[in-house]
């Protein structure tokens, strides 16, 4: 029997691997005169860029598909991969496309690319977006405020459609809906994690970043129906938290031999920018849609670590996810130099240390080729778990 989620599966990895953003192209054929906003990881308000009839549309840099030839030259060795490919990418002619760029204040790597962006490609309209790390609405919150209204105005001068309150809501409406089908997604893959492999939900959750909300929601549809009507069968595999790997991206095979080597990915932080609010965006009555916008991102944000989480001890978020979805351990997979990640990794081992949860460490670069090694320690791990246990 043929399995009624490939299909689905297909067009997903079709967005995902496609680097010259073929679909950009088209979406673009269908939408006369509206923009582009390419942005880089992590999060960006999407329903924002949504409401001014504006597709926004997650960079990730080349992965292993691409051959970085002129983006190494702009960069010392000592950082990490995306920007590289980022850039070659731009000077490839990949982005052409593209109208607008926003670059999330994510690192210092990015807000650095925001200007180098600037020089290399001074036609297109570029903005560096702030995010508060103070989230008081007064303080952080009319900040925030501003800066979205800053891009907003930016994206207008660019050709784009004023922001109105009513197209804000809907947009807001559209997100809350794709966000619940990501819910039910995560649910079953907790439940269910044979049913779900966390490559296909890495495939599913970030097709999302190239395509309007509501696109996605249909997408993930039909996708929640294909998992749920395949024959599965239940393997005893160890169940892990994958965590690090929110901005620059695993190759796909990397997160394949993760889940051949005995482990049960039952939730990861591959595409935290999808993820990056908790639950759906309120909108209250006499509110404008932009203030809850704001406010969702004040006080719903998911910890991360480019996020202040002030005197909360740091890795209480994680022990929490672990109970949540019961799992056995952690494997932290951070990008190699990605310093927002490996600063705070030792601040969630000690965490998880004190919880006796189990954890290793694998790093890797976007274009990282070799796998066994990864395979070899994730096995190890993962028959350690099953034989001395390690869920708290
Ligand atoms: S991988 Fe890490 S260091 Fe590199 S751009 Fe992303 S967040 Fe910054």
């Amino acid at each position: 029997m043929s399995d009624p989620a490939e299909a689905s599966l297909q067009k997903a990895k079709e967005l995902v691997e496609d680097l010259d953003f073929k679909h950009v192209t088209s979406w673009k054929t269908e939408h006369p005169g509206a923009l582009v906003v390419g942005h880089l990881p992590i999060y960006v308000p999407r329903p924002l860029f949504e409401a001014m009839g504006c597709l926004p549309v997650t960079i990730f840099g080349g992965g292993d598909q691409l051959d970085v030839v002129r983006g190494d030259s702009f960069f010392q060795s000592y950082i990490c991969h995306l920007p590289r490919s980022t850039v070659e990418l731009g000077l490839r002619g990949s982005l052409d496309a593209f109208d607008a760029f926003v670059f999330p204040s994510t690192c210092d790597v990015i807000r650095n690319l925001s200007g180098m962006w600037k020089m290399l490609f001074p036609k297109k309209a570029v903005a560096y977006l702030d995010m508060p790390q103070n989230f008081s609405p007064e303080l952080g919150g009319r900040f925030y405020a501003a800066e979205l209204r800053r891009v907003a105005a930016m994206l207008v001068q660019s050709g784009a459609k004023p922001l109105t309150s009513e197209a804000l809501s809907l947009a807001i409406v559209h997100e809350n809906q794709r966000q619940a089908l990501l819910d039910e997604l995560q649910a079953l893959r907790t439940q269910e994690p044979w049913r779900i492999r966390a490559s296909e939900a890495y495939l599913a959750t970030r097709a999302g970043t190239q395509l309007a909300a509501s696109d996605h929601s249909t997408l993930l549809l039909e996708l929640l129906k294909g998992f749920r009507e395949r024959p599965a069968r239940a393997y005893d595999n160890a169940r892990v938290v994958v965590v690090g790997s929110f901005c620059e991206q695993p190759p796909f095979g990397l997160i394949r031999t993760l889940e051949q080597s005995g482990c049960d990915i039952v939730v990861d932080d591959f595409q935290l920018g999808l993820t990056a609010i908790r639950g759906p965006i309120p909108l209250r009555e006499g509110e404008e849609p932009l203030d809850s916008l704001v406010r969702a991102f004040l006080v719903q944000g998911t910890p991360t670590a480019c996020r202040y989480v002030g005197n909360a001890p740091k890795g209480q978020a994680l022990l929490t996810q672990i109970k949540q979805h019961r799992a056995d351990g952690v494997v932290f997979l951070a990008a190699s130099f990605c310093d927002p990640a490996l600063l705070d990794q030792p601040m969630l081992e000690k965490a998880l240390d004190d919880a006796k949860v189990p954890h290793t460490s694998v790093k890797f670069s976007e274009n990282t080729a070799q796998f066994q090694p990864v395979r070899e320690q994730a096995g190890a791990f993962g028959d350690s778990l099953k034989l001395w246990g390690g869920r708290p």
